[in-house]
């Protein structure tokens, strides 16, 4: 069956106002680990928790038919999704996955590939003779993160997946930086979606949780399958919060996305700050690719810091409204040093290599007023400009 819905209108009511039981508008939440056999040898829709769950199964359906995909397996973390994927490959195979993607998937990536699960190339996939290269290795799987985290690189995804699928490879990417509001990689050629729902999905910061959307009904049993096997489905009262935190996707990362693009411009302009990545400044990389595949350029943005390791520190302890914390995609705002935080288990060689510096920081822009937020960026920039000494002031330097 088609679904001829907005996609604004499946995110605000799916679901609605569809309970048999008592009428009730929000869907109710099943608990519930076990369901009663209507009979011996008769099993209901739900025999166990693990296997299905009717609250978790409302979240993979919403979150399927937002993608545009043939349905979803909810998980319990985005690296539980990100695994999940992983859980295709054999031995010998190939994963290409970029050298610039979220510290934990990298961390992942490299054990696994360590204990001989499969091969690894990590590449600049923004780099069109390095992606070709590794292309020729003829992957099982190709992985992207557009825009990717930290740098905020953006691939072309279409590309990508014709590129993949001509050497006989599945495309997986990952779009929690954006959340299906603002990108769709399926319409785009993709197999597999992930999300960490942790992130824009839930966007309140009170859930951990993920998801694999896959645009083959074949392939969402497969995964449904090793999910159960594995043990790692997402827990009913997730996906309950998850759900609700849905409802309002579209309207938060339109305002918050508003808000990237003011913060962007300002720091671009600082004297303060070395470089902005950001896919909506007209002059990153990535800019023309964004404004054909993406809907909006998100609400999430780096930027390098000038005046070294001090003035990171002394942003990072004066900001008020942005709060210094992992994560993003929540309703509040933060800041986080990737080289000491989220990317810290990356080491120092593979962060440098992938071009993350120690003066970078990232910001998840939230839903506070823009004006405080420009004018807490402003003062916690000013407090890391380097300050003169006594001793300079008074016999100069
Ligand atoms: N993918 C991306 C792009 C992320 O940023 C993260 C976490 O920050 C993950 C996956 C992992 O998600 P989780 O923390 O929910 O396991």
């Amino acid at each position: 069956m088609t679904d001829d819905r907005s996609p604004e209108t499946i995110a605000a009511s799916n679901g609605m106002a569809a309970d048999k039981a008592f009428r009730a508008v929000a869907p109710p939440l099943y608990l519930a680990s076990s369901y009663a056999f209507g009979g011996f040898e008769q099993a209901g829709t739900y025999e166990y928790g693990r296997t299905r769950n009717p609250t978790r199964d409302q979240l993979a359906e919403t979150l399927a038919a937002l993608e545009g995909g043939a349905g979803a397996v909810v998980v319990a973390s985005g690296m539980a999704a990100v695994d999940l994927v992983l859980s295709r490959l054999n031995p010998g195979e190939t994963i290409l996955a970029p050298h610039d993607c979220y510290g934990g998937t990298q961390r992942l990536l490299a054990m696994r590939a360590n204990k001989g699960q499969f091969n690894l190339a990590l590449v600049d996939q923004t780099d069109e003779n390095a992606l070709d290269a590794a292309l020729a290795r003829r992957p099982a799987l190709v992985l992207v993160e557009s825009p990717s985290n930290p740098l905020m690189r953006v691939v072309d995804i279409a590309a990508i997946a014709g590129k993949a699928h001509r050497v006989g490879a599945a495309l997986a990417v990952d779009n929690t930086f954006l959340s299906p509001a603002l990108q769709k990689p399926i319409g785009l050629g993709a197999d597999f979606v992930i999300h960490s729902t942790t992130k824009y999905l839930n966007g309140h910061s009170d859930v951990i949780g993920g998801a694999v959307v896959a645009a083959r009904a074949e392939d969402v049993t497969e995964l449904a399958f090793w999910a159960n096997l594995t043990g790692v489905t997402g827990s009913p009262f997730d996906a309950y919060q998850t759900l609700r935190g849905i409802r309002t996707l579209f309207p938060r990362i339109e305002h918050q996305q508003r808000s990237a693009g003011a913060i962007a411009a300002f720091l671009a302009g600082h004297d303060g700050v070395a470089a902005v990545y950001y896919p909506g400044l007209p002059g990153h990389p990535g800019h023309e690719i964004a404004r054909r595949q993406q809907a909006g350029f998100g609400a999430m943005l780096s930027f390098e810091i000038a005046g070294g390791p001090l003035a990171v520190k002394r942003f990072a302890e004066a900001v008020r409204v942005f709060t210094l914390a992992e994560s993003l995609g929540g309703v509040e705002s933060l800041v986080a040093h990737p080289a000491t935080m989220t990317h810290l288990g990356m080491g120092e060689a593979a962060r440098a290599a992938a071009g993350i510096k120690d003066s970078l920081l990232r910001l998840s822009v939230g839903l506070e007023a823009e004006g405080d937020l420009l004018a807490d960026l402003a003062q916690a920039l000013e407090a890391a400009r380097p300050h003169e000494t006594g001793r300079q002031r008074a016999f100069g330097t």
